[in-house]
């Protein structure tokens, strides 16, 4: 089940902030995972325009994308679908089925197919999905684990049911360490002493690497850089995250 790539690549299509000149920011989220034998849109940010102008920017064709995967129907996530469909609709969308029933039957009205789940989805060697997880209050969200030989890596939208909980489902469902992270944490709304337990709390887990952006929050994402160190990865619109080299080193 374990992939050997080398070529495993995460790159930040759409976030709250820019790595890259030329590119838009905007809030929300999306990324692009390359390498596997299917092509993975993580999530479509927030409105089609900037989702489709990135990946021109990026050099990405939008009829490589083989499955798009929403992580929780927040608009910030959900936003750039419809259009991205327009251009491009020969996917497999994977949605959560507690989601409002308007954003699969739009999908399937644009040409798409859809296949909603509420439990843990293989969709190629290499890349499954969490399964629905909860939030107290009630977001569902789902995340992507990507797994190699040398360990897991945890794409989060929101991470709503929280970054850690997230990481500990990777760990229970792989039977692997979760080595790196990478997406929106939520911790924007956290204090500083709430922000340095997770950081921990992922330290105890053994995540060597983390890349927060999106709804992580500017303290946060400083939180990280500064208890990282060498170990955080500066994650904005443009970058490109070398997951399968890195994972290696580990
Ligand atoms: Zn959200
Ligand atoms: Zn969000």
């Amino acid at each position: 089940m374990d992939v050997r790539t080398e070529d495993l690549t995460v790159t930040i299509i759409y976030d709250n902030r820019v790595g890259v000149e030329g590119l838009k920011s905007a809030w929300g989220f999306a990324c692009l995972v390359e390498g596997l034998e299917k092509t993975i849109l993580f999530d479509t940010g927030a409105d089609g325009p900037t989702l489709l102008g990135n990946m021109a920017k990026l050099g990405m064709e939008p009829s490589d994308v083989d499955v798009v995967v929403l992580s929780h129907a927040h608009w910030d996530h959900t936003g750039g679908l419809a259009v991205f469909l327009d251009v491009h609709s020969a996917v497999t969308v994977y949605l959560l089925e507690s989601f409002p029933d308007e954003i699969g039957d739009d999908s399937r009205s644009r040409g798409a197919d859809v296949i909603e789940v509420s439990g843990p989805a293989e969709l190629c060697p290499g890349a499954t999905l969490s399964g629905e997880m909860m939030e107290q209050g009630g977001i569902a969200e789902q995340s992507l684990f990507l797994l190699t030989d040398s360990g897991v890596a945890v794409v989060t939208g929101c991470a709503h049911p929280g970054i850690v909980s997230t990481v500990e489902r990777a760990k229970q469902m792989t039977g692997q360490d979760v080595l790196l992270a990478i997406g929106g944490f939520h911790l924007f709304k956290d204090s500083d002493a709430s922000v340095r337990r997770v950081v921990s709390r992922l330290q105890e887990l053994d995540v060597r690497w983390a890349a927060p952006c999106h709804c992580s929050g500017d303290s946060a994402i400083q939180r990280f850089a500064d208890d990282y160190g060498d170990a955080f990865l500066r994650c904005r619109a443009g970058i490109v995250i070398p997951v399968g080299k890195l994972l290696q080193t580990a």
